[in-house]
């Protein structure tokens, strides 16, 4: 993919700047309890403000589909973003109070608009809807700054149509982003393996069938293993399952044999017989039970990935070893995690989920060798595909 084009090649001073950030965190009773991805956009927007620019923030979070949901609501994140900045952020419910407020807007003043996807042309699939919402936002300033990593791969009017309406250039952390993605791709120091866990196959196919191509090792945990361990002929009891991607899965396993690529599978598993946070048996993973169901990986198996890890010099991980949310299953992605610190090359740690699990089990962004801000972009671009708002910026 052609490089995106640098912050540092334009001039802010006196310039409105609209700035499409990545602001999706995680609330709960309207508080952010990761703000992680808010910290990651703070220096382009110390930059701007330093430069001499007002700044409009666009941004999503959730999934709303066009509805203005008071629970989907930027306004914490907007306050936590000011919080981080030391400086008042304003805030517009809607476009027209933005069209208001950047109009009159000087140097180093901030607001943020409300979730931009309570628009249903953000996300509609007929381009001329998406260029009628960009067209409006595009009065917004005079410069358009790509930022929000986490929404690259979409086709959406803030993240595609918009920027192709104004001067534009990626933010830092996009910037930032690109080259990471770029050196996985690009030869990476050998040996390079992934790690691969969450909940589904089906979310990771793609990936899969690309990297088998690139790799020496892909180790698999979470969710998705058990299509894996049932493709081998494993009894599997009530783990997840996903039948129709079967045939695949077998694919994937004999693709791997030709090209002597090693794909790691756990040896046991932490099985119980309920959904819930309970503690749980360990058993070989010949042994899971009719009315068991895998949650976590094992300790052997831990182990097996760990080592595995740490043999190589690129790393990229995404999507925990098991249920993280429950205490009992966390073991499995904190062994994982503490290996790819270890690792002596490039560790990646891939998506805001992956990398807000982490952080809940206690490890810091600086104990890894990069921590993205955007899982689906970041698989997306490993699928080989090109994406939107990379190429809008390029
Ligand atoms: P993803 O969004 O695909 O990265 O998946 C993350 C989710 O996968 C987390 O919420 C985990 O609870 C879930 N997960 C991981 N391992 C398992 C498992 N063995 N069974 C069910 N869910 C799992």
């Amino acid at each position: 993919m052609a490089s995106v084009k640098k912050l540092n090649s334009l001039d802010f001073a006196g310039k409105r700047v609209v700035l499409r950030a990545d602001l999706n965190v995680p609330l709960k009773d309207g508080r952010v309890t990761d703000d992680g991805r808010i910290k990651a956009s703070l220096p382009t927007i110390n930059y701007l403000i330093d430069a001499g620019a007002s700044i409009l923030v666009i941004a999503h979070l959730g999934r709303p589909k066009g509805e203005r949901k008071s629970e989907l609501s930027l306004r914490p994140v907007a306050s936590r973003l000011g919080e981080l900045l030391g400086r008042d952020v304003n805030f517009a419910e809607t476009i027209v109070d933005a069209t208001e407020a950047t109009a009159k807007a000087k140097p180093g003043e901030i607001t943020c608009l409300e979730n931009i996807r309570f628009e249903a042309a953000e996300t509609s699939k007929v381009e001329e809807e998406r260029f009628e919402l960009a067209r409006k936002l595009a009065h917004l300033g005079e410069i358009y700054i790509g930022d929000g990593f986490g929404a690259v791969h979409r086709k959406h009017a803030s993240v595609f149509e918009l920027a192709s309406l104004m001067p534009h250039a990626a933010g830092f952390l996009v910037a930032k982003e690109s080259e990471i993605l770029e050196r996985l791709t690009n030869d990476p120091l050998r040996p390079f393996g992934v790690v691969l866990g969450g909940a589904k196959v089906s979310d990771k196919i793609a990936v899969i069938t690309n990297l088998l191509e690139r790799v020496e090792m892909i180790a698999i945990g979470g969710g998705m293993v058990f299509t894996f361990l049932a493709a081998k002929g494993y009894k599997i009891g009530k783990s997840l399952f996903e039948a129709e991607q079967l045939a695949t899965v077998h694919a994937i396993l004999s693709r791997a044999e030709e090209k002597g690529v090693e794909i790691l599978l756990p040896t046991d598993i932490k099985v119980t017989t309920e959904f819930k946070d309970v503690s749980a048996r360990i058993v070989s993973v010949d042994q899971i039970g009719q009315e068991e169901m895998g949650l976590d990986i094992g300790p052997e198996s831990a182990k097996r990935f760990a080592d595995s890890i740490k043999r190589c010099r690129t790393i990229f991980w995404n999507g925990p070893m098991g249920v993280v949310e429950f205490s009992n299953f966390q073991e499995g992605t904190r062994v994982v995690a503490d290996a790819l610190r270890a690792v002596d090359g490039l560790a990646v740690v891939g998506g805001g989920d992956s990398a807000a699990a982490i952080r809940a089990l206690g490890f810091a962004d600086s104990d890894f060798g990069y921590v993205s801000t955007g899982g689906g972009a970041s698989l997306e671009y490993l699928e080989g595909k090109e994406l939107p708002g990379l190429v809008a910026l390029s």
